[in-house]
């Protein structure tokens, strides 16, 4: 089944927020099968909400929007969705004794605007919202439906996993199921990966597409498979995966679609080693990707943000030596730092990186971007100096894809 996403609101085309809610929408429509065929972000204008409707619904028979729902003056979504639906507004008791509940539940005391939140068309089905004021509205017109959530992405979630995705699946019943696998590939560039999988491409079922999907360092490949035999589909992707395991063999480190944090604490986790970071240019962000991770306590043991030179040579024993002879920025403080967190946090691996992130602080030796990093295991230690080009929030972030990649390729190659 296609369906569409529509997100409203001003905010969305002014840069000011980014527009979360179709990212997860999509994610989760595609996990039940719903092919998401398109989505437009529109202003919080009247004409642009009813263009863009009529316009998915030329395309496709469901369409479920965010946003524009608030009570202030702005948000123009529910009035448009009545006039477009042909209804009139009427105060919904039970919308109302909800938010009612919600405030009070708040301590807080419900203003006349608020309370037109329970100001709902007559010609929607309202679905509760648990976590906020604005109705969740679902329409029916002909085969068509259009499922107006919050725009507040937790509201939006809560709505769609509570009743919006049940809803659909009981509305449209058996449809094509969607099925992906991801391997994540690395030691490849996009088009010297595209060159070796010619022939692997050429010999894939029509029911299945290939997808190359590049970020620094590392390739995924996206497999998706599509049809009514889900069974059926899901033994083809095995083998087509088997396949791709023989072909590209160790440059295969991870085998689901996740961040670089989630892969390094797959192999941590598989091989029963434990990592620590010592940051300076990073600033922790290397412990926080790893960290993300739910269960991450079980391979991480801990962090130290070693910005000075005292906490290098405190804390982590970085030689006062190697500081004062090579400058924090170099080879050997960089290596004595990922030995020290090893020992700090009693691990067998760690992740250590000292660079100068910028704007200010360069030297004609050591740009802006310049960053030593070293990866250790055991007594084997490997360090690189990188040289990134960019802003201070880029040089942090490559930075740190990049020593969790190191450690990843050095925990692979023992292998
Ligand atoms: P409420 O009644 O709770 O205000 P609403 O439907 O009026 O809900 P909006 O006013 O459009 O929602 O947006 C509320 C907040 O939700 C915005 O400030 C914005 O931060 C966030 N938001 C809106 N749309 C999106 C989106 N597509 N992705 C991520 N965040 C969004």
């Amino acid at each position: 089944m296609k369906s569409e996403i529509i997100v409203i609101g001003d905010e969305l085309l002014i840069g000011q927020v980014l527009d979360t809610n179709s990212k997860w929408m999509a994610t989760e429509l595609n996990k039940q099968g719903w092919e998401v065929s398109r989505i437009t972000t529109i202003s919080d204008g009247a004409d642009d909400i009813k263009e863009a409707i009529a316009s998915a619904f030329s395309r496709v028979d469901v369409v479920l929007m965010t946003g524009g729902l608030g009570p202030t003056s702005d948000d123009v979504t529910k009035p448009v969705l009545c006039a477009y639906f042909g209804g009139k507004m009427i105060f919904d008791q039970s919308v109302y004794e909800q938010n009612l509940r919600y405030f009070a539940g708040r301590g807080l005391q419900m203003n006349e605007s608020t309370r037109r939140q329970a100001e709902v068309p007559d010609v929607c089905t309202v679905i509760p919202n648990p976590v906020g004021t604005a109705p969740v509205m679902w329409f029916e017109h002909g085969s068509k439906v259009l499922v107006a959530m919050p725009g507040v992405p937790n509201e939006m979630r809560v709505a769609m996993k509570g009743e919006v995705l049940q809803r659909l699946r009981t509305h449209y019943g058996d449809h094509d199921a969607i099925l992906h696998r991801t391997l994540m590939v690395f030691r490849n560039t996009e088009s010297g990966l595209s060159e070796r999988l010619t022939a692997f491409e050429a010999q894939l079922p029509s029911c299945i597409k290939l997808a190359y999907l590049p970020m620094p360092g590392v390739v995924r490949l996206r497999l998706t498979a599509r049809g009514n035999d889900e069974a059926m589909l899901s033994n083809i992707l095995d083998e087509m995966v088997e396949k791709l395991r023989v072909l590209l063999g160790g440059d295969i480190f991870c085998e689901e679609d996740t961040t670089l944090g989630g892969a390094l604490g797959k192999i941590l986790l598989d091989r029963k080693l434990t990592v620590a970071t010592a940051e300076s240019c990073t600033g922790g962000n290397i412990a926080h990707e790893i960290t993300l991770i739910p269960g991450s306590s079980a391979y991480f043991n801990g962090s130290v943000v070693a910005y000075s030179n005292d906490v290098k040579h405190r804390v982590l024993g970085v030689p006062q030596d190697a500081l004062d002879a090579h400058g924090a920025v170099s080879q050997p403080v960089v290596e004595a730092m990922a030995v020290g967190a090893c020992r700090m946090a009693g691990t067998t691996c760690a992740i250590a990186t000292s660079g100068i992130a910028g704007p200010d602080g360069g030297t004609p030796d050591k740009p802006v971007g310049t960053v030593w990093i070293a990866v250790c295991c055991g007594d084997k230690v490997v360090s690189e100096c990188a040289h990134f080009v960019g802003t201070r929030a880029f040089i942090i972030e490559r930075a740190t894809q990049r020593a969790i990649m190191m450690l990843v390729d050095l925990l692979l190659s023992r292998d």
